[in-house]
């Protein structure tokens, strides 16, 4: 009998439903399949791929509220916060669909006369676009549309089968996406939910796929990576972050504080680009800490499906030791809590909004990714101080800057090693622009017109025409 997935309330504890797992047998057969479906859908006109991505656009616009009810159910995400998700994601469709054909379309770069070379010919030399195939799509829970629709919308679009692995975290969700796709007019066999946990993900990397799309933990990447390396095939990881902000002594600091605490708590601080350090000039660092503070004690916390809800609770339970763990190892290196610190009296794997102050880079806070409602705070005196401390960890997904001056503000972000740099705002993602991390935070990138045309390889066609 095949192993089951028990998909558990975060913010009741209760039991939603239990759901088989995709064992080695099942997820070889998933793949077998996918493979023989792919080459007629890629051979399809792209505006027949287009079509039901539109519909795909329709029916979240039309399915808001019970997509969003669903996600909240099982990863305890604010509603309103869903719901905001969900109807992101047509902007995204718009952008994949309009620069569909533009990647795809052949480009005659060169033609080579015939008196070039006499008795060969005339050359024309065209580069072609050929889907992947069939890719895997491992991905996580705290967007689950977001960062599963970065890679199988455009992957889908440009004629590749897709086997999607949604986490065990957002299984529903990922079931729910599969039936939407399907009622869309997406065949069944070309995007392909492979259900269950890190083994059945593992399975699915023994397949002689033709490339990989991940997004998750550093951890898991790694073993991602060198699960991939000996098939040769493209390897895309989205990974975690730690990522900064720091607040010159000339910014507008009451929005650079409110501004800054949304970032750090928006989705309860489980956001890949969360902000999850805080550097704050010492000029200005009594009047930010001071509004950061009652922004933060304004945030409504409680049931997640009530629409005034901005935190909810986290979303997985091991969760709770890391962010008790790492507030403890603050406290006992000298950091001063500002308010929360621990797990509430309450049913729920809720966590009270977190602040530390005095804290330095010995404590795990500043170093390690905390992935929940948990920040430090730190003064520094200088931006020599606030570079060096900004890039005093091994990842590098984005930074901000808060200042009045753009060019000091640039020049601060330019030494630092990050995918996205952010002038005055935080936390914040756009189709028209590479996503990307460096160092641990991953290879690759999603969005922009590079995040659509890395599901093609490119062809040299060497083409002699008389
Ligand atoms: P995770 O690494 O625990 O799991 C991610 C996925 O990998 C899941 O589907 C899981 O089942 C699968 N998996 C686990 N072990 C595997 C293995 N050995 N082989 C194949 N698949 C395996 O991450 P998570 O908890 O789901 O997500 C949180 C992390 O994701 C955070 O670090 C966050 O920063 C990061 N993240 C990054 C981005 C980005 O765009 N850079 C976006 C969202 C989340």
């Amino acid at each position: 009998m095949a192993d089951l997935l028990s998909i558990i309330n975060p913010a009741t504890e209760a039991l939603i439903k239990e759901i088989s797992v995709d064992d080695r047998a099942a997820v070889a057969e998933k793949y077998v399949r996918a493979r023989q479906a792919q080459p007629a859908w890629s051979a399809l006109p792209l505006a027949d791929r287009i079509q039901p991505i539109l519909r795909l656009r329709a029916l979240l616009i039309e399915r808001v509220d019970l997509l969003a009810a669903l996600l909240t159910s099982e990863i305890g995400k604010p509603i309103t916060q869903a719901r905001s998700e969900i109807l992101a994601v047509p902007g995204r469709i718009d952008f994949f669909v309009e620069n569909a054909a533009n990647v795809l379309a052949p480009e005659r770069v060169y033609c080579e006369p015939a008196e070039a070379r006499p008795g060969m010919g005339t050359l024309e030399e065209v580069i072609g676009y050929d889907p992947l195939g069939v890719i895997a799509n491992i991905s996580a829970w705290n967007y689950p549309y977001f960062v599963g629709g970065n890679v199988f919308i455009p992957a889908l679009l440009l004629g590749n089968a897709v086997l999607y692995k949604p986490s065990e975290f957002a299984t529903l969700t990922g079931g729910a996406i599969a039936d939407l796709l399907h009622e869309s007019g997406i065949p069944e066999d070309v995007f392909i939910p492979v259900i269950g946990l890190g083994l059945t993900g593992a399975a699915l990397l023994d397949q002689p796929i033709d490339g990989v799309f991940f997004t998750g933990s550093y951890a898991t990447g790694q073993k991602i990576a060198v699960a991939s390396a000996p098939k040769l095939i493209r390897t895309q990881l989205e990974l975690g972050g730690k990522d900064p902000a720091y607040v010159c002594a000339d910014a507008a600091v009451a929005v650079a504080a409110a501004g800054l605490a949304d970032g750090a708590f928006y989705n309860n601080g489980q956001s890949c680009c969360a902000i999850e350090r805080i550097y704050v000039h010492t000029d200005v660092y009594d009047e930010f800490l001071e509004v950061f503070m009652a922004t933060v004690q304004g945030f409504e916390l409680g049931d997640p499906t009530d629409p005034q809800t901005y935190l909810g609770p986290v979303s997985r339970k091991p969760q709770l030791a890391v962010l008790a763990d790492q507030v403890a190892d603050a406290l006992a290196k000298g950091a001063t809590l500002r308010c929360g610190g621990e797990r509430m009296d309450r049913p729920g794997w809720y966590f009270a909004p977190t602040v530390l102050t005095e804290v330095n880079h010995s404590m795990t806070v500043m170093q390690e990714e905390t992935f929940g409602p948990v920040i430090g705070i730190q003064r520094v005196a200088s931006d020599e101080e606030a570079v060096a401390l900004m890039q005093d960890t091994p990842y590098g997904l984005t930074a901000a800057v808060y200042g009045t001056d753009r060019e000091r503000a640039v020049g601060i972000l330019s030494q630092l090693k990050t995918g996205s740099a952010y002038w005055n705002c935080c936390d914040r993602v756009s189709p028209r622009l590479p996503w990307s991390g460096r160092g641990h935070s991953g290879l690759g990138a999603t969005l922009s017109v590079a995040g659509v045309s890395t599901f093609l390889n490119p062809r040299g066609w060497h083409l002699r025409v008389d």
